[in-house]
């Protein structure tokens, strides 16, 4: 089982945000924001490219929800999913990183492979 099913089972503790039958957000562990939280399906989905249009569709009133309540839906945010190697995505389980509680930067390209693009 993945890390993030054994979170969604509670069998691994996280500092919970939200929960709902689907959906769980919580703190990410190595925050790279202020506020910086994950927000994954409890149902094991690989990544973006996997998940199905109506589990989408279902968690976006989730997200929205969760930044209302770490106080960034007005102040503003940035949703991200790291999707694969390119991605960077290193667990694979699907997840939202919700980022926010100030001025982000916006850098996208590890400075090798920018060289060769
Ligand atoms: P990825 O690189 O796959 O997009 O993001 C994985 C994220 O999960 C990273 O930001 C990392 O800090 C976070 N993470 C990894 N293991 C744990 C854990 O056991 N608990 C929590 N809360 N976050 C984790
Ligand atoms: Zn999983």
């Amino acid at each position: 089982m993945c890390i993030f099913c054994k979170i969604a089972k509670g069998e691994i503790s996280s500092n919970k945000v939200l929960e709902n039958d689907n959906f769980i957000a919580f703190h990410d562990l190595y925050p790279k924001a202020p506020i910086h939280i994950l927000i994954i399906p409890k149902e094991h989905v690989e990544c973006f490219q996997e998940v199905s249009g109506e589990i989408m569709a279902n968690m976006t009133s989730f997200i929205q929800e969760v930044a209302k309540i770490t106080g960034v839906d007005k102040s503003g945010y940035r949703l991200v999913t790291n999707n694969g190697d390119d991605g960077g995505q290193e667990v694979h389980h699907l997840h939202f990183h919700l980022l926010g509680g100030g001025k982000l930067a916006w850098d996208h390209f590890h400075e090798d492979s920018h060289k060769s693009l």
